[in-house]
């Protein structure tokens, strides 16, 4: 038996090139001072890590943010390559006693992770407005479902 896979012959690409340029490292440190990446002055947020549907100032709409695990992944990659060097470092030269080490680390990994979820995420979500990604993307037709791959057409010969 064999199995054949074809795809649809045309798809949907997004078309940027007659969009105005958005500056990204704009939107990015806008993000990062968890202001708004189109006009800098209205909040990002309206929680901790709630994304508000609507800028307060500009009005733009922020609701078509996917930065989903990004921002604590690109977290744990800035803390973990902080503070495992000084862990070493400490160790290699010091060896003081686990508990000691453990009552430091711990909070000192748990609160700079705390504080720099929210400006992270901010600038994921500036990156994701400046390129035009996901709900950001004006041109994109209603139908198209994020994440939705074509219709597969799949036929079994026999
Ligand atoms: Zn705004």
């Amino acid at each position: 038996m064999e199995s054949r896979t074809t795809l649809p012959a045309t798809t949907w690409t997004p078309d940027v090139s007659k969009l105005p340029k958005r500056d990204v490292w704009q939107a990015m440190r806008r993000g990062l001072r968890c202001r708004c990446p189109n006009c800098g002055e209205g909040k990002i947020f309206r929680a901790f890590l709630k994304v508000a549907d609507n800028c307060s100032v500009c009005g733009q709409d922020l609701s078509g943010h996917r930065a989903d695990d990004l921002p604590a992944y690109l977290v744990i990659v800035i803390v973990g390559h902080i503070v495992v060097p000084i862990a070493l470092w400490i160790e290699t030269n010091y060896s003081p006693p686990v508990a000691l080490q453990l009552a430091i680390y711990l909070p000192v990994t748990l609160f700079s992770s705390l504080l720099l979820l929210q400006p992270i995420k901010g600038a994921v979500v500036g990156l994701q407005w400046a390129l035009r990604m996901h709900g950001f993307d004006e041109t994109r037709p209603e139908n198209e479902e994020e994440g939705t791959i074509a219709k597969l057409n799949v036929t079994t010969l026999k």
